[in-house]
């Protein structure tokens, strides 16, 4: 059995504020998930607290990664470990190249599974690159422009995708929640997902569109509600929301949540 990632009754505040309470979510190498939920109900919370960022307090429960507690440790060892978290970059990095930052990033993860690595020696990493902007069908250019700046959403996106495909982490967690994400750039993470997919990677996608779904077959779909997933399913769950909406399930776990 491959790597897992896992969060174990998962309690995280934000500014003293309890969102999560008691999150359970496993996602194994080879599988597509789904995570989804109405809004404001700790789906981005989550996706935060995985990738790491100061601000959001785990008071309780585990996050298990290749037997290691990722809580506590930054985003950046997280990344060196294997875990892939969207966004995890600065929004834009004037005069450093899209390829210098990959390969950058490629190296540090190298480093960190052997401290005495050299890095990829430069050839070999353009060959690597194009390979992986091929499967993509990325323009080879795209690999030249500076980080991010003046990227549109979709080219965020594309950047996103290519740095998926070149770090090849074990689990990828990718919150497409994104109030400017438009149908476009949620094709180019759903077909990137599509190509990359495979026995070496998990994918968790959070998202509050059904339609990403439409692009993307998950084989488990989760339903997250008032900081909980409070339901897990296959595929056919998806399509149950994309009829029934959220009141259903709002019904069948009511009490609980209200308890919480
Ligand atoms: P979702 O992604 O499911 O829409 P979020 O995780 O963004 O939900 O938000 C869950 C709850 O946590 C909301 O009530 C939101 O107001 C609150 N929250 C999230 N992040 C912050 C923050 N940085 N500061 C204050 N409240 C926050
Ligand atoms: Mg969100």
């Amino acid at each position: 059995m491959g790597t897992a990632l896992e969060v174990r009754d998962l309690h995280v505040s934000v500014e003293g504020k309890p969102i999560l309470k008691g999150v359970n979510l496993v996602v194994r190498q080879g599988e597509v998930h789904a995570l989804m939920g109405p809004n404001g109900t700790g789906k981005s919370t989550l996706a935060n607290t995985l990738m790491g960022h100061p601000n959001y307090e785990v008071t309780h429960g585990e996050i298990l990664f290749k037997g290691k507690d990722l809580v506590g440790m930054g985003p950046d060892e997280r990344s060196r470990l294997g875990l892939f978290l969207a966004f995890q970059y600065p929004v834009a990095i004037p005069g450093v190249s899209l390829a210098n930052f990959l390969r950058a990033a490629l190296n540090a993860r190298r480093r960190a599974s052997d401290s005495t690595d050299k890095g990829m020696p430069i050839p070999e990493f353009r060959k690597l690159l194009k390979q992986k902007m091929d499967v993509l069908k990325m323009p080879h250019e795209f690999a030249g422009r500076y980080l991010n700046e003046g990227f549109s959403g979709g080219e965020k996106k594309r950047a996103e995708i290519l740095q998926l495909a070149t770090l090849e982490p074990e689990i990828a967690v990718l919150d497409e929640t994104d109030s400017g994400l438009d149908i476009d750039a949620l094709r180019i993470v759903a077909s990137g997902v599509n190509d990359l997919a495979g026995p070496e990677l998990g994918v968790l996608i959070i998202t509050h569109y059904q339609r990403i779904l439409n692009y993307v077959k998950p084989q488990f779909v989760h339903i997250m509600l008032g900081g909980r997933v409070v339901e897990s399913g296959g595929p056919e769950l998806a399509e149950h929301l994309e009829e029934h909406g959220y009141d259903w399930i709002r019904e069948k776990v009511g009490e609980t949540v209200a308890e919480a």
